[in-house]
């Protein structure tokens, strides 16, 4: 596995938690900006504990992408972001041209704000809008409301358009409850007016521990059915390619040269760094979560200062990030995977793919007749927008292929 070049750093205040949210995340009310107050003292322990996670970090290459997640990383000052971008920089290094992203959310800051963070080297911002409709947004509990949604998008937009930043983009949510197509349309159209050059649009997922998991447990949430639901998701693809969007990878569109680095690397299946409260990294190819809540994470911090540094952190050339796992997140991109080659990365002779990869196209054999998965030259890709849509079942055919391979693996006797 080659080193990693990319990091990500989880920030994880919000005012609030919406509904449909599970992340690994502290609420702050309406403290978060009030200078001394209980918010602030969160967010200075917090921001102690991360910067303590990337001292002891083992050193890498330059990093060639970087992202602030959350969370609501626009809850902290020009400062906050700057000393963990210094630190970040000193122990890695930044290539020339590096990406830098922050997800920022409507309403938690001003023109001045976004004109800082460009200053200090952000150059890609990604806006949580999820919904242009102000019921919408109540209804799932978001903080912010369509008016200062339009109000931050244009910010944002101008300081694009004057070539402060190298691309911005805007998340929506498909199949909130209650969505009709013909709202959805209005959600799309409202997107699209804000002249955004990259679309991120997740379909809604149900967490059991949320305000949606408990609604939907009672039967309360009125989740489209599967028929709008599809309807919806042909609109999306039919839409934002009449308005010149790619989709490049499942959930992400953009109009040429917007795809976002630090995505594609993701989806490509390289190594990164996570540093954060619940933050997920893989810097040799084998993933490591770190604990959700912040006193475990002050624990884990601890540890890894005065026991031993976590394993999957360590350089170990053998390690790779399994096959599955490699299909799983190359399958999401539009250029999909090379099975051989993928197969050979991981290790496996001639003889084995020869076997194996065969018995894999059985398993998909009913997807590859009906067009949702298509095949060039040893490359499989899903179909746009059918195959996308159906993604799941194909996956599952998939684990229960690499479940079959392996169990086999494991059962063979030794020699
Ligand atoms: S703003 Fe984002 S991270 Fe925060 S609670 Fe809402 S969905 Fe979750």
């Amino acid at each position: 596995m080659k080193p990693p070049r990319s990091a990500y750093l989880h920030i994880p205040f919000c005012h609030k938690r919406c509904f449909y949210c599970d992340f690994s995340i502290i609420p702050l009310g309406n403290s978060a900006e009030i200078l001394g107050g209980p918010g602030k003292t969160s967010i200075n322990s917090y921001l102690n504990l991360l910067h303590r996670e990337i001292s002891i970090a083992p050193k890498g290459p330059p990093l060639s992408t970087i992202y602030l997640g959350g969370g609501t990383p626009s809850l902290l000052n020009k400062d906050e972001v700057y000393e963990l971008l210094k630190h970040l920089q000193k122990k890695f290094g930044f290539q020339n041209g590096a990406e830098l992203t922050m997800e920022v959310d409507p309403a938690t800051f001003s023109e001045n704000d976004l004109k800082e963070y460009l200053q200090i080297g952000i150059n890609r911002l990604s806006l949580g809008a999820q919904s242009f409709d102000d019921k919408t947004l109540a209804s799932i509990g978001r903080k912010h409301n369509m008016d200062e949604l339009i109000e931050a998008c244009s910010l944002v937009d101008e300081l694009f358009k004057k070539g402060f930043l190298l691309s911005w983009s805007l998340d929506l949510i498909e199949n909130l409850p209650g969505l009709t197509l013909e709202q959805w349309s209005f959600e799309l159209e409202q997107a699209v007016q804000t002249d955004v050059p990259h679309l991120s649009i997740y379909d809604l997922t149900i967490e059991p521990e949320t305000v949606f998991g408990r609604k939907h447990k009672k039967g309360e949430l009125n989740i489209p059915s599967e028929f709008i639901a599809t309807s919806i998701n042909l609109k999306t693809t039919n839409y934002l390619k009449s308005k010149g969007f790619s989709r490049y990878e499942i959930s992400s569109y953009c109009l040429p040269c917007h795809a976002s680095r630090h995505n594609r690397m993701y989806w490509s299946g390289s190594g990164w760094w996570g540093f954060g409260m619940g933050a997920t990294s893989a810097p040799w190819g084998e993933r490591f979560a770190r604990p959700r809540t912040i006193l475990g994470y002050k624990k884990w911090i601890e540890e890894q200062e005065n026991i031993e540094l976590e394993s999957s952190l360590i350089d170990n050339p053998s390690r790779k990030m399994p096959l599955d796992e490699l299909l799983m997140i190359g399958l999401r991109r539009r250029e999909g995977v090379h099975l051989e080659e993928l197969a050979k990365y991981s290790g496996w002779t001639e003889e084995k793919c020869n076997q194996k990869l065969k018995l894999l196209q059985t398993y998909w054999q009913e997807f590859l007749d009906e067009g949702f998965l298509l095949e060039k030259n040893g490359r499989f890709f899903l179909s746009d927008p059918n195959g996308m849509q159906i993604s799941n079942q194909i996956l599952v055919q998939m684990f229960m292929w690499w479940d079959s391979v392996h169990f086999a693996d494991v059962s063979e006797p030794s020699s």
